[in-house]
């Protein structure tokens, strides 16, 4: 059984919780994807899930922005948790002093699969503005749950990293028309748009469409700009690729995340 939910999502903290537990076994395995939260708000929305900070086996970290790897050290030493990340989010943390000593850290690779207890894990390279990111595939060996924000542009290699998936969280940032009448900085506004940027709707719909998906059973629209972008806009995009009713799409929100998703 692999099952996921989110604590929050969007450009003021991101977490995501991925559980997989073997038929029949009492133990189970979980893991966050990213901590952005402060330490209080992330225990206190774990229990919201039912969960406790000892379930927690690891923190895989998908880049160094603060919105994603803020509070992972805190929590990693708060809690005893390994910290998985690249060699390129580790060193862009130490260089802002957010690496704290004693932590257990393990080094992931693009190149590598990995596993934790019986959780399988794909990390693969996207482009964005951070120093090594990757986004990750993880399965209980049965269903697969693809992890997609925070890049700039989708890319055959991407495409192909989240073919056959069973789930899917998928970056819908913005609305082009609200980013570009919005009140952000030019330079922000391009920043978002560019090629190490982030989705906008329209983009996620083609890259969504682009993937072979024939097994895929959820759809959650996440890191929604609270500015830029509404989240019927999002769900009418995805649905639109997919050729499904918008009520279908899951959206993932800043306050609440979304509820448990068995894939
Ligand atoms: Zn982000
Ligand atoms: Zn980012």
């Amino acid at each position: 059984m692999l099952r996921f939910a989110s604590l929050a999502s969007g450009s003021d903290g991101n977490a995501l919780v991925i559980e997989a537990r073997e038929a029949g076994a009492a133990a189970s395995t979980c893991v966050l994807v990213d901590c952005g939260l402060n330490l209080r708000d992330t225990e206190r929305r774990l229990a919201r899930h039912g969960l406790e900070p000892s379930a927690i086996r690891g923190i895989l970290v998908t880049h160094e922005h603060g919105d994603h790897a803020g509070c992972v050290f805190d929590f990693a030493a708060a809690h005893g948790v390994t910290v998985y990340l690249t060699h390129g989010s580790l060193i862009a943390l130490q260089d802002e002093g957010k690496v704290i000593d004693g932590v257990r850290l393990s080094i992931l690779t693009s190149r590598e699969p990995l596993a934790i207890d019986g959780l399988e894990v794909r990390p693969f390279t996207v482009p964005h503005d951070a120093r090594e990111p990757v986004q990750f595939v993880l399965s209980d060996g049965a269903a697969r749950l693809g992890v997609l924000t925070d890049i700039g542009i989708g890319t055959p290699h991407v495409v192909e990293a989240l073919a056959g998936l069973d789930a899917l969280v998928l970056e819908c940032n913005y609305d082009r028309d609200m980013l570009w009448n919005g009140a952000y900085p030019r330079w922000l506004k391009e920043r978002i748009a560019g090629p190490f940027g982030h989705l906008d709707n329209e983009d996620s719909a083609r890259l969504l469409a682009a993937l072979e998906r024939s097994r895929l059973k959820h759809v959650v629209a996440a890191h929604l700009s609270q500015k830029n972008n509404r989240a019927e806009l999002a769900r009418r995009a995805l649905a639109g690729a997919l050729g499904c009713e918008e009520s279908w799409i899951g959206i993932a929100t800043q306050d609440d995340g979304f509820a448990w998703r068995e894939a």
